[in-house]
């Protein structure tokens, strides 16, 4: 079992956070300090601590993940435009919270390559 983050407390409802969508699979609330006009973390319910774990998951549980990513980009209107959707896997892209999660940036134009 690992150590409960910021982001388990989220999911059961220990400290409050702006949730935009949740369903069996997902919650989905904005981030805190957003880098975009929308900015908003997608987690799995079934709790990975990073992306590399994705590989060993069941794959149902991976499509769900990434199925869900879609439908809350869709919830927030931002398919017109576009949007970008980044996952920070360990040190060295800067992951701050041991619990996987998916960045939805939208509602500005994003450039590209990131930092
Ligand atoms: P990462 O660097 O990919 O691990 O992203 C973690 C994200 O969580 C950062 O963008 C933080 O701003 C965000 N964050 C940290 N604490 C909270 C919180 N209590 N509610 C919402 N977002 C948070």
């Amino acid at each position: 079992m690992t150590e409960a983050t910021i982001f388990d407390k989220i999911l059961h409802g220990e400290i409050p956070a702006q949730i935009v969508f949740e369903d069996d699979s997902v919650l989905a609330f904005r981030d805190v300090h957003p880098q975009a006009p929308t900015h908003v973390l997608v987690i799995p319910k079934k709790k990975l601590a990073r992306f590399s774990e994705l590989a060993t998951a069941p794959v149902a549980d991976v499509a769900a993940f990434f199925s869900s990513i879609a439908k809350v980009a869709n919830h927030l209107g931002l398919e017109k435009n576009g949007y970008r959707v980044v996952i920070n896997n360990g040190r060295d892209a800067q992951q701050s919270v041991e619990y996987i999660h998916a960045h939805i940036l939208g509602g500005r134009a994003l450039s590209w390559p990131p930092g």
